[in-house]
């Protein structure tokens, strides 16, 4: 396929447009705008939409196999390229569990068949998600399981940790640590604080992740091991990796959305779409996860997504199932809290939520050069939009930003010179 993307900006070249000249899989040029016809090209007026670099999530949940009426990997990575990304990392809690070759197999295969973005599998610590004894890391990696993680379930025992950490050195991998002591959680629901007592609902204290992101860090310092914590909640889970790497620890960390553009006040209605694990925090948990992401101790955003049917959470509040639908709100509402707030600029943007999430991976970023790889999102930052969860093309609904105003909308997505979203403007252009 041959695409001409006409008069766009570019992330971190101001304001200037270029013309971007793609050629099967790769970006051929980049070249300054001057209102040239690419005769047989398929040309995209872009109007000033910016190009950003194809987003990477590093954390999402496409429920396949076992939990299709959730979702699955069409359905999840269709809703992927609608927020942009070109590359997504799903997490190992399905049925069965990635916990062996063949499901890790099945999965980047399936991926290959339906799949609208790159799939890369994150395959279980423990065989079984039972946090008892390891998995084969050695074949899982080999299939194509790019980290490990029990992400859903933390590895209560320090030990297994211990060793999932040293294994996973020797095999070069990656461990990716859901932090939660469930005996601290205790059964809570919502973030223990003020607005959790106003609602008459069980809290969950911060301690309850914080304790186990000391451990891990600990763990990974005493074995010199790589080590990256999964959805960091906390201001003090984000002290403790702030000093962590000031000590040379080789720990890594990723936040969600949810975790700076919103608060624990979305439960006072009791809406179950605001029901997640971590819980939403209270506001000096956001501002300290937003100082996190400005200084560096936050390297990524991952939306987390998880998606429910309505049924998991047409329910009493402490009996819904904890999680957002995230994948095609992520860039907005990053964009809308982060960048026009003006905590951030774009291009740190970016790099939290493309080159820095693939580099944890040991991936190649995708970077808008000639001769790279032509992984593109085309973003309208200019007009506000408001989030429709009914029009999602994920299967999941749940979010707890329906209505809101946002910024940032998705024009269109290329995955490796092809064209796998475009919304109505885009198409009209
Ligand atoms: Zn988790």
């Amino acid at each position: 396929m041959r695409i001409a993307i006409k008069g766009c900006k570019i992330f971190d070249r101001g304001d200037s447009k270029f013309d971007i000249i793609i050629e099967e899989d790769r970006i051929k040029q980049i070249l300054p705008s001057v209102g040239a016809n690419y005769s047989g090209f398929t040309e995209i007026e872009a109007g000033g939409l910016v190009a950003l670099p194809g987003l990477f999530d590093i954390h999402c949940h496409l429920r396949e196999p076992g939990y299709e009426y959730k979702e699955g990997i069409e359905s999840g990575t269709k809703a992927a390229a609608r927020g942009g990304f070109t590359s997504v990392a799903c997490m190992s809690n399905t049925m069965p569990p990635a916990d062996t070759a063949s499901v890790i197999r099945y999965i980047i295969e399936r991926a290959g068949q339906y799949g609208y973005c790159k799939v890369y599998p994150i395959a279980c610590i423990t065989k079984g998600q039972k946090g008892e004894e390891l998995a084969e890391f050695g074949d899982l990696k080999e299939a194509g399981a790019v980290a490990f993680s029990d992400d859903g379930l933390p590895v209560e025992n320090p030990l297994i940790m211990r060793n999932a950490l040293l294994y996973a050195k020797s095999h070069g991998a990656l461990i990716i640590s859901h932090c939660e002591d469930k005996r601290l959680s205790d059964d809570g629901c919502a973030n223990e604080g003020y607005n959790a007592t106003i609602a008459g609902i069980k809290g969950i204290p911060a301690a309850a992740e914080e304790v186990m992101v000391a451990r891990d860090v600990i763990l990974a310092a005493s074995l010199n091991a790589r080590l990256h914590i999964a959805h960091v909640s906390t201001k003090g889970s984000v002290e403790i990796i702030r000093q962590a790497k000031k000590n040379g620890v080789k720990v890594t960390c990723e936040t969600c959305p949810h975790y700076f553009a919103a608060d624990d006040s979305l439960i006072l209605d009791y809406n179950a779409n605001a029901k997640v694990n971590p819980p939403l925090r209270g506001r000096e948990d956001v501002e300290a996860v937003i100082e996190g992401i400005k200084d560096g101790t936050i390297d990524a955003i991952a939306t987390d997504h998880a998606p429910h049917h309505v049924d998991d959470k047409n329910v009493e509040f402490c009996n819904a199932a904890n999680g957002i639908s995230g994948l095609e709100t992520a860039l907005s509402l990053s964009y809308t809290h982060l960048v026009k707030a003006g905590h951030i600029a774009l291009s740190r943007l970016a790099q939290l939520m493309s080159a820095a999430p693939a580099r944890i991976l040991g991936l190649e970023p995708r970077e808008l050069s000639d001769g790279r790889r032509a992984d593109i999102a085309l973003v309208d930052f200019e007009s506000s939009f408001v989030i429709d969860s009914s029009q999602f093309l994920s299967k999941g609904k749940n979010t707890p930003f329906n209505g809101q105003k946002v910024y940032g909308a998705v024009a269109c997505t290329i995955n490796e010179g092809r064209i796998v979203y475009q919304d109505i403007m885009c198409q009209g252009r």
